[in-house]
């Protein structure tokens, strides 16, 4: 035990018992925040929603399901059926991509072929369509900007399109359909169906079956699309079968304006974002009068903005909605959190070790590996300072018990304990057995008896006396 190499074996060992504490540690920690969790269940407060009825009125559903208009009187009306468009905000310029956010496949096409929206993975990147045959599984046709090939289309050719709208699935936003009603009862057949492409030179729909390429939209700030129909009250139309002729409409936000373009790219309609809205995901309502109805949810305080045909804020509502956003919790739970918050991994090493191999666990879009880094720690201080303190108390005992012990090697033993804190000092105190301790005769000390001489004043202990029942081989 007293060499380098008997070091390393006992470092190696405690490090294993180490990790097997770490792992019945997290299991025992799971375990017991099931059981907290059973026993002391948390409890939802009443729960207020915004609905938009007819007219584009705003109404409140209650907890139970009620609508009450804005005064919290009942209301008198059916609720509008308007499916929802969401046009994302802005995103921020990211540097890092997936391998496998830059190849996107299409469910749209030929039962022959399977297409798929390839990317280089360059920022201000470019990318092509590439449709595989499902039998041989070799690329068949490419569609590049000039349309149809069959070579892999030159980089000339291919559409640009930045990295971050391919990393934010923004690249390929889905499908355009157009399809007539046949007969009376609501059915439907396609006529044609289009993939649309997000390019930075703008909104580009491609009829991957025919490999022909159409701009609807051309301009460079293109944020978000959005695929609805032309008549605002289609989806209510269509729930109620009365819908006689649907034409799609496409919206394309810019990092100002929402624009409304035909299936054949010709502008339906233009709206300028107010300034308050232009960095939020917007819910774009679009009323049969021609306004547009967006809200903006905050947790307890909702404001509505309609917006009318010549881009001014006509109304403007607040509307407080009882919410309770935190679910009640009872005190077990919240101690059971936050110790399963600090405590989840007691070794400062483990947690910094962790955090640097894969820093984007918690900020998943952080820009550089250490801009990064530094965020996740920022997130995790807490945490590593609580078991950073635990660390330096068991590195403390760990000295001590060496000291009492008398064994070498004291500062290895500290350091050990100081990086992987409670795990650590467990596997110290289990990788190997530890001597009787007994009263030194002559110095009257407690000093390990697991040797031929005391350690503290260095004499001899006396041979036990002899009982005449030894046995001597
Ligand atoms: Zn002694």
């Amino acid at each position: 035990m007293t060499t380098r190499r008997g070091l390393i074996q006992s470092l190696l060992l405690a490090t294993i018992l180490a990790a097997g504490a770490g792992i019945a540690w997290i299991a025992a920690g799971g375990i017991s925040y099931w059981v907290v969790d059973a026993l002391f269940p948390e409890r939802y407060e009443t729960r207020e929603s915004l609905d938009i009825i007819d007219n584009g009125e705003p109404a409140i559903r209650s907890s139970d399901g009620a609508l009450l208009d804005l005064n919290r009187k009942p209301f008198l009306g059916s609720p509008l059926y308007n499916s929802t468009l969401l046009l994302q905000a802005p995103i921020p310029p990211d540097i890092r991509m997936d391998w496998w956010s830059r190849c996107k496949p299409l469910n749209i096409g030929s039962k022959s072929l399977a297409w798929f929206f390839v990317h280089d993975g360059a920022i201000a990147g470019h990318g092509y369509f590439v449709g595989y045959n499902v039998e041989t599984n070799l690329p068949v046709q490419y569609i590049g900007r000039n349309g149809l090939r069959t070579q892999k289309p030159s980089r000339e050719e291919q559409f640009p399109v930045s990295d971050a709208k391919m990393s934010y699935g923004r690249a390929c936003v889905g499908t355009l359909i157009d399809s007539r009603p046949v007969g009376n009862n609501g059915h439907r057949v396609w006529e044609w169906e289009l993939q649309l492409l997000s390019s930075d030179e703008g909104l580009v729909a491609i009829d991957l079956a025919r490999g022909t390429v159409k701009f609807l939209w051309k301009g460079s700030d293109l944020v978000s699309t959005a695929v609805t129909d032309k008549d605002p009250m289609a989806a209510e139309k269509e729930l109620h079968h009365t819908l006689k002729q649907s034409s799609p409409l496409i919206l394309v936000r810019t990092s100002d304006q929402v624009i409304g373009v035909d299936s054949d790219g010709r502008e339906q309609e233009r709206y300028i974002i107010p300034p308050e809205l232009r960095n939020d995901d917007l819910e774009w309502h679009r009323l049969a009068d021609g306004r547009v109805l967006v809200p903006r949810y905050w947790p307890n305080n909702n404001e509505l903005f309609w917006i009318d045909a010549t881009s001014k804020i006509v109304r403007h509502e607040q509307v407080n909605l009882r919410v309770t956003t935190e679910a009640y919790r009872p005190w077990p739970v919240r101690i059971m959190r936050f110790a399963g918050e600090t405590f989840y991994m007691p070794s400062p090493g483990t947690i910094v070790g962790s955090i640097a191999c894969y820093p984007w666990n918690d900020v998943p879009n952080g820009v550089g590996y250490f801009a990064t880094l530094w965020k996740a720690f920022c997130k995790e201080w807490q945490a590593l300072l609580a078991n950073f303190v635990l660390s330096v108390i068991l590195a403390i005992f760990c000295f001590r018990h060496q000291r009492k012990n008398g064994l070498p090697w004291t500062w290895a033993w500290v350091t050990f304990t100081l990086i992987f804190g409670l795990l650590g000092f467990v596997g110290y105190m289990t990788h190997r057995v530890w001597p009787v301790r007994l009263l030194c005769p002559h110095c009257n000390r407690q000093v390990p008896r697991d040797r031929s001489a005391c350690f503290a004043c260095g004499r001899e202990f006396p041979t036990p006396e002899t009982k005449g029942i030894e046995v001597f081989a």
